[in-house]
């Protein structure tokens, strides 16, 4: 088989082998970004461990807010270190992996997968894809990979790497071709972190495979992807409890600090510098003022700050630029009280 090497405005495309593979695995390891072919349709793949390398999808997507990604994994067991599974999970694995169908289960306490993954949310989306391609990228990378469809927000999914490199030029560091997609189509969403399952979006699964193998009808309930806004979204957005105060320029007594570059011109308003705060108070999304930084950190920094004991968390200004555009639409939300809907 030839091997093809195409350099299109300085990204590379590579046809999936063993060497290309190994190659993309060292990329994933170095928080690089990667082209991936699955069955559904291509996706942009980071490690799901590593927040700067997630927040990289964002900014390549151009994603203007924050949608929780899917984690590709290469089995039940792989999944169950990452998430609670429960009995339903297990049947429906049983069934339909590896294959298009991502299940939303609870995110197993501790488990070290970025909160910018699943958008501060306490679940987690998972999948195991039945590409060979997909499946041996995995295991070279040696982590779960977070991966959205490989496409420029608000434009079609890429169901080649040809559309990968029109939609995503430089912005992906490499491209592995195998082909069209085979399914050409996202995979199936399943809510599974309640009682009733319900779908979140409609895909190659179909409901009545599912209904069959769960015993009972699935709910379907649509919108929540890069479909059309319908009415009646059922996605919910991660928000502190904790009322949010943006583009703050001192720190009220009882409110908790999250800080955003130097500290140095920052005061609390019964006297003193930001930067003598206690701990439990103060969190710096990025002292160096890198907006991946910030952006991998923004779940987790709003959540240790969200206690009843602050009367609010106070933001200092984030420009509104690349990255900071999706988080200032976070933060905005959070201000409002809006759990809101996006893409
Ligand atoms: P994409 O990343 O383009 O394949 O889309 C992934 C889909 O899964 C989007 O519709 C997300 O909103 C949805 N999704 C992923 N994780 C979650 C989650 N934890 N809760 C609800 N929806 C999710
Ligand atoms: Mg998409």
């Amino acid at each position: 088989m030839g091997v093809m090497v195409a350099l299109l405005r300085g990204m590379v495309i590579k046809t999936a082998n063993k060497d290309s593979i190994e190659e993309a695995a060292q990329i994933l390891r170095d928080g690089g970004l990667v082209g991936m072919p699955t069955e559904t349709v291509y996706g942009l793949a980071a490690n799901a461990f590593d927040g700067q390398a997630v927040a990289r999808i964002f900014e390549a997507k151009g994603r203007p807010s924050f949608n929780p990604l899917i984690v590709h994994v290469l089995d039940l067991a792989a999944a169950g270190v990452l998430v609670e599974v429960d009995d339903r999970a297990e049947a429906l694995a049983d069934r339909f992996w590896p294959g298009p169908l991502t299940m939303i289960l609870p995110r197993k306490a501790g488990t070290d997968i970025s909160e910018l993954v699943s958008a501060g949310l306490p679940t987690l989306a998972v999948r195991a894809p039945r590409h060979k391609v997909t499946q041996a990228l995995i295991r070279a990378a040696g982590v779960p990979l977070a991966a959205p469809s490989a496409n420029r927000s608000g434009s079609l999914s890429p169901t080649s790497p040809i559309h990968v490199a029109d939609s995503l030029g430089e912005n992906v560091d490499l491209i592995l071709a195998a082909g069209p997609s085979e399914v050409g189509l996202e995979s199936t969403v399943i809510d599974l972190s309640s009682n009733v399952a319900v779908i979140l979006r409609p895909g190659a699964v179909t409901p009545e495979e599912i209904s069959a193998v769960l015993g009972v009808e699935v709910l379907v309930e649509t919108g929540v992807s890069d479909a059309p806004k319908s009415p009646g979204l059922v996605l919910k957005h991660y928000a502190p409890d904790t009322p949010v105060r943006l583009n703050a320029v001192d720190v009220g007594d009882g409110e908790a600090l999250l800080g955003f570059g130097s500290l140095k011109f920052m005061g609390q308003k019964s006297g003193g510098a930001a930067a003598d705060m206690d701990e439990s108070r103060l969190r710096n999304l990025s002292e160096d003022g890198d907006l991946h930084e910030a952006a991998a950190h923004l779940f987790a920094m709003l959540k240790e700050l969200d206690r009843p004991e602050h009367s609010a968390i106070a933001v200092m200004a984030i420009p509104d630029e690349g990255l900071g555009i999706a988080i200032n639409d976070r933060l905005m939300r959070a201000a409002s009280g809006s759990q809101g809907q996006d893409d």
